[in-house]
């Protein structure tokens, strides 16, 4: 079990890698849609962005707790961890749903940053939130599934050798529940681009490498099904409690460094011969932000605990990514008024992380969604949708 010096040092090891990326870096990447590659090398390399898969497939092994105190402290440090936070989690369904020989073959390489999974394909343009009206459709013919249809969103699909993708393999009229009949597939992004996959990038707010996808007779080896088919609805869900507790902790990360910024300005800044953050109409929205951020963590601490305890967190990790992302968003708020018109000014990297922030209310999931989650799954109130 890690102690907290143990989470402290992987801290302070992650702190010390950022270092190495300064602002500069995220915000010149910002600037040309570039991407991150040596600060994900580094990242895969020292062993941070795969400490979920377990020691037998060569990762580090430790749970959601570790792997939540990395992207805290990524982000913290000024970065931009969308660039590869998902590899972390997609790597989930391989682990959980993958057959042996998926799993012997996919994961050891992933751990040594042979092979990047980066990418998972779920939303699609025409039906959103409702991922089991999508219309992605996979046909078995022989050894193969053929599939047609198009997806909106797919992030870091250019810099991934592999993406999870939902389809369906039964039309929903056709099925019991809504949640049967989708199933999920470990999709060989180079091989996919040469015969039907066509990938058209998103020009968007953030640097968040996402893209449209077109699937034209794209044909998907059947070995490459993760789990059975038909239940590649259950894929995907199982990988979320993760994504939502790693992606709160990355607000958490967020959160801290506005209020890092904020409250340093605030001491250094003299306008009126005084400090501004002497005056508490400035001091007092900091303080609270940072009320608001640390509360946010301790739900993120328990969702991981029970995460990694093997208990159900469904209704945590998602309390945990809504506080979470509505506490970074204010920290972002109320570090933009500190600094004022410098606040604007692209160097001093505020707004970068202000827009970054951003995304996590609306993606992986929004807020009305996880409102809607705990009102009728927690507090048992009637179904809505
Ligand atoms: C930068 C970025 C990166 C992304 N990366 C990925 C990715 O890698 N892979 C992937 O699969 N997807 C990705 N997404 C998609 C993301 O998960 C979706 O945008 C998100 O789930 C919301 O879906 P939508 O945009 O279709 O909104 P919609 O479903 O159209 O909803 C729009 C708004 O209406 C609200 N709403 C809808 N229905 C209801 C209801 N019944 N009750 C109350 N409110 C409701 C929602 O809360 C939302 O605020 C990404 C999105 C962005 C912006």
């Amino acid at each position: 079990m890690t102690t907290t010096s143990d989470l402290d040092s992987i801290r302070e090891a992650v702190k010390q890698l950022c270092a190495k990326y300064p602002e500069d870096y995220w915000l010149g990447l910002d600037r040309t849609r570039g991407y991150p590659t040596d600060f994900v090398r580094e990242l895969t390399e020292s062993g941070f962005l795969t400490v979920l898969i377990p020691e037998e497939y060569g990762g580090a092994g430790l749970g959601v707790m570790e792997a939540a105190v990395i992207m805290e402290q990524v982000c913290r440090s000024g970065a931009h961890a969308g660039a590869c936070h998902a590899q972390m989690y997609v790597m989930g369904s391989v682990l959980r749903h993958g057959s042996l020989e998926q799993k012997q073959y996919y994961l050891p390489k992933i751990a040594a940053g042979e092979l990047r999974l980066q990418s998972f394909g779920v939303t699609e343009p025409t039906t959103g939130t409702d991922t089991t009206s999508l219309k992605t459709f996979a046909r078995k013919d022989g050894d193969d599934y053929v599939v047609n249809g198009q997806k909106v969103w797919i992030s870091r699909i250019e810099h991934s050798d592999l993406m999870v993708l939902l389809a369906r393999t039964t039309p929903k009229e056709q099925t019991k529940k809504k949640t049967e009949g989708l199933s999920a597939f470990l999709v060989d992004v180079g091989e996919a681009v040469k015969h039907g996959l066509t990938i058209k990038p998103i020009e968007s707010m953030i640097n968040h490498h996402s893209c449209e996808l077109f699937f034209d007779d794209l044909r998907i080896p059947a070995a490459n099904l993760l789990g059975k088919e038909g239940e590649g609805f259950k894929v995907i869900l199982d990988g979320m409690n993760a994504e939502r507790i790693l992606i709160a902790a990355e607000c958490v990360g967020d959160g801290r460094y506005f209020i890092d910024k904020a409250s340093h300005y605030a001491t250094e800044r003299v306008v009126f011969d005084r400090p501004i953050g002497q005056n508490q109409g400035v001091q007092f929205p900091i303080a609270r932000c940072y009320t608001e951020v640390e509360a946010a963590w301790l739900m993120v601490e328990k969702a991981a605990k029970m995460f990694d305890e093997g208990l159900p967190c469904g209704a945590e990790a998602n309390m945990s990514k809504m506080l979470a992302s509505e506490a970074s968003w204010h920290a972002g708020d109320v570090c933009m008024q500190t600094f004022g018109g410098f606040a604007f000014a692209k160097e001093y990297h505020i707004e970068r992380k202000f827009r970054e922030t951003r995304l996590y209310q609306i993606a992986p999931i929004s807020t009305n969604l996880i409102l809607s989650f705990i009102g009728e799954h927690v507090l048992k109130m009637p179904r809505s949708f």
